[in-house]
């Protein structure tokens, strides 16, 4: 079992977490208001997500939808931004559609057009996501290869019901968060890429990069959301 974190507790780390992205938005010279900070409640239970709310938390990560659908439904749909950020299959898009605001980690064609297909279904306007991007080709990672992208940016293009905002990555782990920044830095330059061509509209294209242990690199190198889990809730027992 996860230890569970006071309010006290949560509220002191989100603190603590907020200072250091304000400090590494100003080394970066950055404006802190663009860097949006998404609590990763993955493994805690509602109790812990209604404390992360009530200490400020807007933003919220699940990464499993059958997880998060009993939390959602019991700390309710309404009172944050439900982010999805764990890889989505596609029997369970519908489900998906409901429950979040946005999606971070679609990564195939076959999904984009499952995603769209429920918007349809479920006379959802609009779903904002971003393509998961796998930059350090690792088998156990989903997201795209870098080859991909042409491709399924295309797709969700066509996509009526949704809207392309961006790209995330989840890097490889090194104990030296340094050396994550060459996959940071590639993110941002393939966003560059395709906010140029116009693919994100009128909005710059988020990039969502950076968890507990490399956040504030990934501040410095340009993230639009930061996803931090163990730095605010404390560790999990399963490592994921
Ligand atoms: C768990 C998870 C995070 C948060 O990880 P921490 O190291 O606890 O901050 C971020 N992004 C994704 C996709 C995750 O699954």
């Amino acid at each position: 079992m996860n230890s569970t974190p006071s309010s006290d507790e949560i509220r002191l780390r989100l603190t603590q977490v907020c200072g250091r992205m304000e400090a590494a938005a100003i080394r970066s010279n950055r404006d802190i208001h663009e860097i949006r900070l998404i609590a990763v409640s993955k493994t805690h239970p509602a109790a812990v997500v209604r404390a992360a709310i009530e200490a400020g938390v807007t933003d919220l990560g699940e990464n499993r939808v059958q997880e998060a659908e009993s939390k959602i439904v019991d700390v309710g749909r309404d009172v944050a931004q439900w982010h999805l950020i764990g890889h989505l299959q596609s029997n369970k898009t519908r489900r998906a559609v409901q429950l979040f605001d946005i999606v971070h980690s679609v990564d195939s064609i076959h999904l984009a057009n499952k995603l769209e297909q429920a918007c349809v279904d479920l006379e959802r306007a609009q779903l904002p996501v971003l393509i998961q991007v796998d930059l350090g080709h690792e088998a156990t990672k989903s997201g795209v290869e870098e080859h991909e992208l042409p491709a399924l940016v295309e797709a969700i293009t066509k996509c009526e019901h949704l809207r392309l905002t961006g790209l995330m990555t989840l890097p490889p782990f090194f104990e030296d968060a340094e050396l994550t920044r060459p996959f940071l830095i590639r993110l941002r330059e393939l966003r560059d890429e395709y906010q140029e061509r116009g693919v994100f509209g009128d909005h710059r294209g988020e990039l969502s990069m950076g968890m507990t242990h490399d956040f504030e690199v990934a501040i410095e190198e340009g993230a639009t959301m930061v996803r931090i889990g163990t730095a605010i809730f404390g560790e999990r027992e399963t490592h994921r």
